[in-house]
């Protein structure tokens, strides 16, 4: 028999789903500043699988796929428990942008873990937040997109130790492309690293990607991931599968050489092994004329591109990973 599982307001009996939510700060309106929490509490014992999203507020990807996942999920079916936070950064995502904009000081929430008890907003976010996630996760995943500003294919980021890579691999056969992670990135799966417990930060989607059945893919593919996990983990029956390659590699940004409009190569793929200076894409300036060509800058693949053509020098333009080999 598993054992009650309290989290915030949420308090799941074996067996049993609960929400409820965790307090954070009390705002000058009167209204409490939260973080929304889903217990699945399986009947029989096991380990706990903890989802995290929307830790930035222009990427609801997080929302959807622990949507799909409660219906999938019948706690008499679990062993174990899946505790699902859609949002962990509310202020944000009710703003839709990728900070909190209650806080310019420390606005990007991935990168201020573990947080702090009496610091700037969303680190006293980030500190409740792990402070739970420590307590009773065993395995974490970030679900990430590429928000406002760009579309990434299926990418994660890990720790190369073995129980990272393993929990890697059980994302399923969708999921070629497991880039390092630096330990300091300060994310909630680099807390979880410290702590000795696998955690990835999983990429995909983003605004190119929100056409009614575009959005609901996206869902239904990182929905395929969690279920995989569950399989492999033996937190639910079934059979797991599992990529045929997992590259290896890391990421590379690569900026806009010139501002104008960013053209795609047409006949290169996401997530597809190119060769040191392929051509990815034309700049071209508001009259046509060609600027620049963008050039892979190493064998590798691209995983990322902006939402919209237009770039400025400087700009983010595509989300290329150098492949080093296999995992
Ligand atoms: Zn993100």
């Amino acid at each position: 028999m598993s054992k009650k599982i309290e989290i915030g307001s949420a308090i799941a009996e074996p067996g049993r789903i609960a929400e409820g939510n965790i307090f954070v700060e009390k705002l000058a309106g009167g209204s409490e500043l939260t973080i929304p929490v889903t217990i699945i509490n399986g009947s029989k014992p096991g380990p706990c699988f903890w989802i995290n999203g929307g830790i930035h507020g222009d990427e609801p990807e997080g929302i959807l796929t622990c949507t799909l996942l409660k219906e999938k999920i019948n706690p008499d079916d679990l062993s174990g428990s899946i505790v699902m936070i859609p949002v962990m950064n509310v202020p944000a995502m009710e703003a839709a942008e990728r900070g909190n904009p209650l806080d310019t000081f420390s606005y990007d929430m991935n990168r201020i873990y573990p947080g702090k008890k009496d610091g700037y907003l969303s680190e006293r976010i980030a500190h409740v937040h792990k402070e739970w996630m420590i307590k009773y996760a065993d395995m974490e995943i970030s679900i990430h997109s590429g928000g406002a500003h760009s579309y990434l294919a299926e990418a994660m980021f890990a720790a190369k130790d073995d129980k990272t890579q393993e929990l890697a691999r059980a994302m399923g056969e969708d999921w070629k492309v497991c880039l390092y992670s630096n330990i300091t990135s300060k994310s909630p799966m680099a807390v979880m690293a410290e702590n000795g417990k696998p955690a990835l930060t999983v990429e995909l989607g983003g605004r190119s990607s929100t056409a009614p059945g575009a959005f609901l893919k996206v869902g239904q593919t990182l929905l395929k991931a969690c279920i995989n996990i569950l399989t492999h983990y033996k937190m639910i029956e079934g059979t797991p599968h599992y990529p045929e390659i997992r590259h290896k590699g890391f990421q590379q940004a690569l900026l806009a050489p010139k501002s104008g409009v960013f053209l795609p190569n047409p006949n290169i793929k996401f997530l597809t092994m190119m060769k040191k200076n392929d051509e990815i894409a034309k700049i071209i300036d508001y009259q046509g004329k060609e600027l620049c060509t963008l050039k892979a800058p190493e064998d590798g693949m691209f995983f990322g591109l902006r939402a919209l053509p237009n770039v400025t020098i400087g700009d983010w333009c595509c989300f290329y990973a150098i492949i080093e080999g296999e995992w």
